[in-house]
């Protein structure tokens, strides 16, 4: 497991330099629907949280929060120490640092394999179309789908497609990757295949933040558990801690119904 080892200040504690991604009192209304409600969460550089809780308790907008899918009615988030821009260049900026991975792949159904993990590089990152497609080969490489990439999504199973959406927001060189529910539209043999691909982000160092209900990825992956139930983080421990030993009843409640 690689480390990301901090430099501390001989001089006095830089205040949470290892923080990679921080929230501060975000409130969030969807209408009448106070969808996140004073939510406070820091991510260190190199930490992997894994995020549960029951359906509708503001797992998915908690996420879109973080790379700006959704704006906030009050509160701060902080990426390496930058507020979120607004828009315009800053903000696909942003978008590139925070690589997002969602329930449904979401390629580009009409581009190859290839295109798809290009892309990203060749408009946001200004890459070389030769470096680009270099890039390109090697994460499709590291994620087992390197004979793909010049077929079109469609052709690919459900799990080489989420490991090429995992290869594309790979490419953009993330400092954070969020996963909503990565495996949940997959048939059952392929959800390992893509669990074993961000277990391997996870050892390789990568500050990830994984919304799913794979129990036996959050024991075996999560440095720590954050717990939702309607738009509240009500417990956050670390996974021995929460699964063995649940604090609050609404944790032990989702846990006796999962489990
Ligand atoms: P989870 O991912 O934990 O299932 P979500 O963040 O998707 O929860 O949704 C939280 C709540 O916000 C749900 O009640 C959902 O119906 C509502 N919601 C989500 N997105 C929107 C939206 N765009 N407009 C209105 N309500 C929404
Ligand atoms: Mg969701």
């Amino acid at each position: 497991m690689s480390e990301v080892s901090v430099t501390k200040d001989p001089g006095g504690p830089a205040p949470a330099a290892d923080d990679l991604v921080a929230l501060a009192g975000v409130n969030k209304h969807f209408g009448a629907l106070h969808v996140l409600q004073d939510i406070d969460l820091t991510i260190k550089r190199g930490e992997v949280v894994v995020v549960i809780g029951p359906s509708g308790s503001g797992k998915s907008t908690l996420c879109r929060t973080i790379n700006r899918l959704e704006t906030i009615d009050s509160g701060s988030i902080t990426i390496d120490g930058k507020p979120l821009p607004q828009e315009g260049r800053e903000l696909a900026r942003l978008r590139a640092d925070v690589g997002m991975v969602f329930q449904s792949f979401n390629l580009f159904a009409h581009k190859t394999v290839l295109e798809n993990v290009t892309l990203g590089q060749l408009k946001v990152r200004k890459a070389d179309k030769r470096a680009a497609e270099q890039k390109a080969r090697a994460l499709l490489d590291r994620v087992g789908v390197g004979t793909q990439a010049d077929k079109y999504p469609a052709q690919l199973s459900g799990g080489q497609q989420q490991r090429v959406a995992i290869a594309r927001a790979l490419a953009m060189d993330p400092k954070v990757m969020l996963f909503d529910e990565p495996t949940s539209a997959l048939d059952p043999e392929m959800i390992n295949e893509v669990l074993e691909v961000m277990q391997q982000l996870a050892r390789d160092g990568m500050t990830m933040v994984v919304v799913t209900h794979e129990m036996g990825f959050a024991r075996s992956a999560a440095n720590r558990v954050v717990f939702m139930a309607d738009g509240r983080i009500v417990e956050e421990a670390e996974p021995t801690q929460f699964f063995n030993n649940p604090r609050s009843d609404r944790a032990k409640d989702f846990l006796s119904k999962i489990l």
